[in-house]
């Protein structure tokens, strides 16, 4: 039985636009999303096969698909609750946003150093990859990671709490190469109520891994 599902988009295909087209959003979600959903149950099938017959020649590709597909996964299901098409703005103009907004403040100094430092992270990718915005629990701060494929240079216990997806299937169709031109652009849909629920969760959650004395 699978374990994981593609979860349903929070709108249509059209709510994101003139930032993202209706047809990046279907075939991301639809395609690629599906992809990382179907890979992280298959290699998890794999994995149980690999058990049942002692037969681990395959283990390292195993355990690196499976954090492949399962952050793949996990990343677009955080993206798309990230985005509304009524977002945009800053943390500190929004409603119910405050304790978000004084984290980044605190965090980075300024919500202009955090946003340059996000744009960069993410426009600069080389390859594929992402830019994310994570609390780390150990510090209780927020810090930004430049994410590789979906899954690497990411801290231990960090969590993921607003996402941009940089490989080129989430802007090459509308966008071509200026990734940096759709990095900038993302800023017009980010959804700050989501972003501040998951910060809290995050926070609520790290304080309780027992990380720091
Ligand atoms: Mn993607």
């Amino acid at each position: 039985m699978a374990l994981y599902t593609l979860p349903e988009l929070p709108y249509d295909y059209a709510a994101l636009a003139p930032v993202i087209s209706p047809e990046i959003i279907e075939l991301h979600h639809d395609k690629h999303h599906a992809a990382y959903v179907k890979g992280a149950n298959d290699t998890l099938e794999q994995l149980a096969e690999a058990r049942d017959k002692e037969s681990w020649g395959s283990i390292n590709g195993l355990e690196k698909n499976l954090a492949f597909h399962l952050s793949g996964h996990i990343l677009h299901s955080i993206y798309w609750h990230n985005m509304t098409g009524d977002g945009g703005g800053e943390p500190h103009e929004k409603d119910g946003v405050g304790e978000l907004a004084d984290a980044i403040a605190e965090s980075f100094g300024s919500y202009a150093g955090f946003k340059a430092q996000l744009t960069k992270a993410a426009a600069t990718t080389q390859g594929s990859g992402w830019g994310v915005l994570a609390y780390e629990p150990l510090s209780g701060r927020l810090i930004v990671e430049q994410v590789y494929d979906h899954q690497g240079n990411a801290g231990q216990g960090s969590t993921p709490i607003l996402v941009f997806d940089a490989w080129e299937h989430a802007f090459y169709l509308q966008y071509k190469n200026q990734k940096v031109d759709f990095i900038e652009a993302m800023w017009q849909v980010v959804n700050w109520q989501d972003v501040a629920k998951r910060y809290a969760a995050a926070k609520e959650h790290g304080d309780s891994l027992l990380l720091a004395p």
